[in-house]
């Protein structure tokens, strides 16, 4: 494993390696960018098959969060930690006090909060070892699931690409195209229906299929045919990676945006959705609502509050914005929104 060359290539800070043998936790952290402020990231526990991998994915993510606190204008760094096991087998307090009394040593530098794989009630079991850590649940003293604030940003990206493709934000009869129905999806579905959207959705989970047709009068499709549905935004909220060389050419919608983190394969495919005409609503933009959340919750600040919501509504004309500037400069809304997230970090440095 070059650990090096993969550090050097976008530039992370550091990277902890954590091992204890009681728990059976292996874990990695890294810090990619603390320019901004301490470096805020949710702990994800997967069964990584491999070690490369699971390195491979906290680098990414953890660079993802920079540009995400960046260009949503909050004063925090990227970080990032992955936990090596399955979550519903593997996952014990052992094993999350042993990782926050590593996050404990970091003095501050790296700030945890929850992912896939983790929730409210692991983030009050690490406060056990550590105060750097958010998302801790209501009935510990702490703020609770950031995903229902994830989920009204997504709704105000999606809103801002609506304006872009069809001149008028309202849902009122768009057709909203959901992946994905955990946390934030589902969360982002009532959003979309209690505004007059028509939904389809999937999901690999029946049973919240089962409740989103009902609650919602929602279309349901096969995990695989989302992205065939006709519709006026495509909104993926599950897994990374699902707009690539395969489903590009399949999607029938003028535009994409939702909630999951590394939607695009690669940054080439920003390009090969504009080269479609599709507009995308970046989304370490569109989904940074509940790090803007997180914010106010490191700060002390309540983060059910109006002033939160309206810090987040900012998605929607920040959105419209990065739009605007891919137009005029020919680029992608990607490449245009890194764009913005980088010149703020160059800034402050
Ligand atoms: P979650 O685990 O609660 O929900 C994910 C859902 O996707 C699950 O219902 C799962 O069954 C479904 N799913 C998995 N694979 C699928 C597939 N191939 N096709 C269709 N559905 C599939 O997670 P979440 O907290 O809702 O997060 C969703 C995405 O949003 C993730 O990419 C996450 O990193 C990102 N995100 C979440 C937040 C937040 O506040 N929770 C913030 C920013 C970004």
């Amino acid at each position: 494993m070059q650990v090096f060359q993969q550090l050097g290539e976008y530039d992370h800070e550091k990277v902890v390696f954590c091992n204890d043998n009681d728990s059976g936790l292996r874990a990695i952290i890294s810090i990619h960018d603390t320019t901004l402020g301490p470096a805020l990231g949710g702990v994800r526990m997967l069964p990584y098959p491999t070690e490369e991998q699971a390195l491979d994915d906290v680098l990414r993510l953890s660079r993802g969060m920079t540009y995400k606190a960046a260009i949503a204008g909050v004063n925090l760094g990227g970080g990032k930690s992955v936990v090596i096991g399955d979550a519903r087998t593997r996952k014990n307090p052992a094993m999350l006090r042993a990782l926050g009394e590593f996050i404990d040593e970091m003095g501050g530098e790296y700030i945890a909060g929850q992912d896939i794989g983790t929730n409210s009630h692991d983030m009050a079991v690490i406060r056990g070892a550590t105060r750097h850590v958010a998302c801790v649940n209501e009935s510990a003293g702490g703020a609770g699931d950031p995903s229902r604030t994830t989920a009204y940003g997504v709704s105000c990206g999606i809103r801002a690409v609506l304006k872009a493709t069809t001149g008028n934000d309202s849902f009122g009869g768009r057709h909203i195209a959901v992946q994905g129905l955990g946390n934030v999806g589902y969360a982002l579905a009532r959003f979309c229906h209690e505004a007059g959207a028509r939904l389809t959705v999937t999901d690999i989970a029946d049973a919240v299929l089962g409740k989103a047709a009902r609650e919602f009068n929602a279309d349901v499709v096969a995990p695989d045919a989302i992205y065939d549905v006709e519709c006026d935004v495509f909104s993926p909220n599950s897994i990374g990676a699902v707009i690539n060389d395969d489903t590009i050419p399949r999607l029938r919608c003028p535009a994409v945006a939702g909630g999951a983190n590394n939607i695009l394969a690669e940054p080439r495919h920003g390009d090969a959705l504009t080269e479609r005409g599709i507009i995308y609503g970046p989304d370490f933009l569109v989904n940074s609502g509940g790090l803007i959340r997180c914010q106010e919750e490191v700060l002390g600040k309540a983060t059910e509050d109006f002033t939160v919501y309206a810090k987040v509504s900012n998605i929607y004309e920040q959105t419209l914005h990065v739009i605007g500037m891919a137009e005029e400069l020919g680029v992608s809304t990607a490449a245009a929104a890194d764009w913005i997230a980088e010149e703020r970090i160059a800034g402050a440095r």
